[in-house]
């Protein structure tokens, strides 16, 4: 949002200028987790966390919970674009994520935070897509990768759901309850001496003064001599590097009442497009078809719109007849930041390089932030990251 000269108090209010070593601006999952690591790396820096509203306001927030392996299309295809040993790497990082996460975070409280490790399910509603389904399957098992093809008939008894030809289970992949995982990861911190959370602060500028950045909100200015940029889908907003390198991409969801349980585990359908899962309380999520309207589901608006609603409610109906009559509680959108080649993108902004960032999860970043955020304080301390999440990519 743009911010008016009036609007700007930080030029009326005298306000005093505060000093930080670290300002990172973003209070979603990829923001609190580069903050974890920061202070895990070195309790002495002074750290500044800047959120527009409210931790998990964007993305993080609104997301459907899967923290799932890989990427955003079918194993097949990732090895035809990067190979197979970068393939599994890629896999792989997705996997150190969420062993990261149970091993820091987690631990012994899976059942406060809605975490289950049930694995996902492809489901093909057309004999093409499983029959791509079948040869990732035969390629992760040569990788050794966990994996198991179902038939149409196992689908029916342990997701109750018709329509689809067969599928693969990911045996791994995990799910959920995306805020009360965020809380977890600041519980982490909150309370460190040298840490500062700033929320309902939206910073529209980021100004060079001498040789620190300065980052301007409505309410005050911070001096730094390294900015974060954890905005993900809204980057561009702040910064015109990332203009053509993040796209702000809207995702729409529903969900419904709790109901019995239905579901073995998180579903995806139509190579990866629409997805959907029962909470361990019992509501019924549903999210995806922004494939129908690629022209309205770009951008900052976090509307819903009846098309895309309406395809999810039939999606429902098709697959789960049961739950035709259940009541609809909640309709929601969020956006996204989508990458050029679907992988994140973590490092410093070339003309810029105090500018630091951590986006561009392309719909995956439950499964992929944690551990990007390990990585970008491994490029803040010169060390070496894998050059598939590396920004580097695109200089
Ligand atoms: C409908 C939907 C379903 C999804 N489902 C899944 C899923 O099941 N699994 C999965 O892995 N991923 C899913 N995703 C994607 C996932 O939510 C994101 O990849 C992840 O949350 C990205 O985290 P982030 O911290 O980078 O971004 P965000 O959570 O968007 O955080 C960015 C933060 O920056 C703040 N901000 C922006 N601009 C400014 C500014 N100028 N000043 C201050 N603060 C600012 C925003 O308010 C926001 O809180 C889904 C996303 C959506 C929208």
């Amino acid at each position: 949002m743009s911010v008016s000269l009036w609007q700007d108090r930080s030029k009326t209010s005298n306000s005093a200028i505060s000093e930080f070593d670290i300002v990172i601006i973003g209070g979603g999952i990829a923001g609190v987790s580069t903050a974890y690591w920061l202070i895990q790396e070195n309790e002495g820096l002074k750290i500044a966390l800047v959120e527009k509203g409210q931790l998990a306001e964007g993305a993080t927030g609104r997301n459907a919970g899967f923290i799932t392996c890989g990427s955003v299309e079918h194993f097949n295809r990732l090895v035809g674009k990067h190979g197979a040993k970068e393939a599994l790497e890629i896999w792989k990082f997705s996997e150190d994520n969420l062993a990261l996460l149970q091993e820091h975070i987690i631990k012994g409280s899976a059942a406060d935070i809605q975490f289950e490790k049930n694995g996902s399910f492809s489901l093909a509603s057309t004999e093409e897509e499983f029959i791509e389904l079948k040869k990732s399957y035969e390629i992760m098992k040569e990788l050794g990768i966990e994996v198991e093809v179902l038939g149409q008939e196992a689908i029916e008894n342990r997701l109750n759901a018709s329509g689809f030809v067969g599928g693969i289970k990911y045996i791994n992949d995990a799910s959920v309850h995306p805020v009360l995982l965020l809380d977890k990861i600041y519980d982490q911190f909150r309370d460190d001496k040298n840490f500062t959370l700033l929320e309902n602060s939206e910073v529209f500028n980021i100004e060079q003064v001498g040789e620190n950045k300065r980052v301007h909100t409505k309410s005050g200015r911070l001096d730094t001599p390294i900015v974060i940029m954890a905005t993900n889908g809204y980057s561009a907003q702040l910064h015109p590097f990332f203009e053509d390198k993040i796209y702000p991409t809207r995702g729409q969801i529903l969900a419904t009442e709790p109901l019995p349980k239905l579901l073995e585990g998180p579903c995806y359908a139509n190579f990866v497009l629409d997805y959907f899962r029962q909470t361990p309380t019992g509501e019924i999520v549903i999210g995806g078809f922004r494939q129908l309207k690629k022209d309205t589901e770009v951008g900052y608006s976090d509307e819903v719109t009846d098309v895309i609603q309406e395809a999810l409610e039939d999606f429902l109906k098709k697959h789960i007849p049961s739950i035709k009559e259940n009541k609809i509680t909640h309709r929601w959108s969020g956006i996204m930041g989508f990458s050029a080649d679907g992988q994140p993108m973590v490092g410093a902004i070339p003309s810029d390089p105090q500018v630091y960032f951590i986006g561009g999860f392309t719909a995956h970043g439950m499964g992929l932030a944690f551990n990007c955020g390990k990585c970008l304080v491994d490029v803040l301390f010169d060390r070496e990251i894998p050059s598939f999440i590396s920004a580097k990519r695109f200089a």
